[in-house]
């Protein structure tokens, strides 16, 4: 079956159509700058380029000129559009309701749609792309993988803020936590590489890109992460500021006369790494203008270590040990000198680097620990879309999900 993986933002659709026999990518395609100036499409299947550069006024539309792409009789990926077999999108915020992936039907959007104040960027843009794909491609069966289903298992102490209970059971404040695609990938792929049995293993994912998590899985579930009833908690990030006393914000709002939406939009756009460094939310350029001597840089990249660190720590107390680390997502993939310099020190509990294959490992699967080192230490590229083709295909052939 072929499968087409969406994901919709406010104005953006990016796409990729799979064939899951051999999981072969058969195109891969952007809509941009949707309902504004200058939107476009461009597709690459199988060598062939499309650029589409015209007006495009909603995600229907983009939806539309995405299935003209795919079935473009020279450089398209298809000949008919009922070649496509299911569509998987992903969804941000499933918050208590989805445990799991689902087949889309109205009950499934309603929820989604009570989502939208917990996910108020994501919801709705990745609502519109599933309405427009219902409009386009009637008949063919929709599968929503959410951002934040894979760590529903994680028990209250984890997942509950120390407010009054009644925020949680009025307003369901507590822990949601993100890119759980992202970890529950990495997780198991990082056991059947190292062929340990994922029921018995205690894994720590560190997912580094441009928004971080970490995330402690207990046996092949997780009990805790680092994001919370939004992306901002946690370590710091390209442009936000990962935890920290709330006070913050309300000391700041009264002093320079900002709403606390006001504030908060600078801890998620203006802060983290570009707002400590004052250069850029960019690793590469934090870690060219740290190693060059900049002092703010320095002190940017230090703090996402140390909190890398501190995660690592208190997870490994979470699970009474562990088993595996992970890293993964641009930074955890390419940076070969944060991944030492996060694991330094931590002989005392059995992680050992070795220096010469964390070098080697950038950007595959690789292991990085040194041979005698107990806790395995492992690079594992991600794959969202695969897990998102995988679930899909797995819902609508009534295969259980793995
Ligand atoms: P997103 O969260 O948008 O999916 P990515 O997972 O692509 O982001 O990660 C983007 C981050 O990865 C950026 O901070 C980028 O600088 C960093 N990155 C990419 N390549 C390297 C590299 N060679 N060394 C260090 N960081 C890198």
């Amino acid at each position: 079956m072929k499968i087409l993986i969406v994901n919709a933002g406010s104005s953006s659709l990016k796409y990729q159509l799979v064939d899951m026999d051999g999981e072969k990518l058969m195109a891969k395609g952007l809509v941009e700058r949707i309902g504004i100036e200058g939107s476009k499409l461009t597709q690459k299947a199988g060598g062939e380029q499309i650029v589409f550069e015209q007006p495009i006024k909603d995600h229907t539309e983009a939806c539309t000129l995405m299935i003209k792409a795919l079935t473009d009789p020279e450089k398209g990926a298809v000949k008919e559009m009922s070649e496509i077999g299911a569509v998987g999108h992903r969804v941000l915020h499933g918050g208590e309701a989805f445990t799991a992936s689902v087949l889309i039907n109205e009950e499934v959007k309603d929820a989604i749609r009570a989502n939208i104040p917990l996910g108020p960027l994501h919801n709705p843009a990745n609502l519109m792309g599933i309405e427009a794909c219902e409009k386009v491609m009637p008949g063919t069966p929709n599968v929503a993988v959410f951002d934040t289903a894979f760590h529903q298992t994680m028990p209250p102490k984890a997942f509950l803020y120390g407010v009054p209970y009644e925020y949680y059971e009025r307003l369901h404040v507590r822990r949601y936590g993100f890119h759980g695609t992202s970890h529950r990938y990495v997780s198991k792929r990082a056991c059947e590489f190292l062929g340990l049995d994922r029921a018995k293993t205690r894994v720590i994912t560190c997912h580094l890109g441009n928004g971080s998590s970490m995330a402690a899985v207990d046996c092949g579930k997780c009990v805790d992460t680092s994001m919370g009833i939004t992306p901002l908690e946690g370590v710091i990030m390209g442009t936000r500021s990962g935890s920290m006393d709330p006070a913050v914000v309300q000391y700041i709002a009264n002093n320079d006369h900002m709403t606390v939406d006001e504030v908060l939009n600078m801890c998620n756009k203006k802060s983290g790494l570009l707002g400590i460094s004052g250069l850029s939310s960019d690793m590469r350029d934090i870690d060219a203008a740290a190693d060059s001597g900049n002092e703010r840089a320095i002190i940017a990249r230090d703090m996402l270590i140390s909190g890398i660190r501190k995660y690592i720590g208190s997870y490994a107390a979470v699970m009474n040990g562990v088993d595996v680390i992970v890293f993964t997502a641009g930074i955890g993939e390419n940076g070969a000198e944060l991944r030492e310099k996060v694991m330094s020190g931590f002989e005392y509990m059995g992680a050992k680097l070795d220096r010469q294959k964390n070098i080697d490992g950038n950007r595959k699967e690789s292991v990085i620990s040194a041979d005698d080192s107990k806790v395995k230490i492992v690079v594992i590229p991600t794959d969202e879309e695969i897990v998102i083709a995988r679930d899909t295909l797995c819902i609508v052939t009534g295969k259980p999900i793995e």
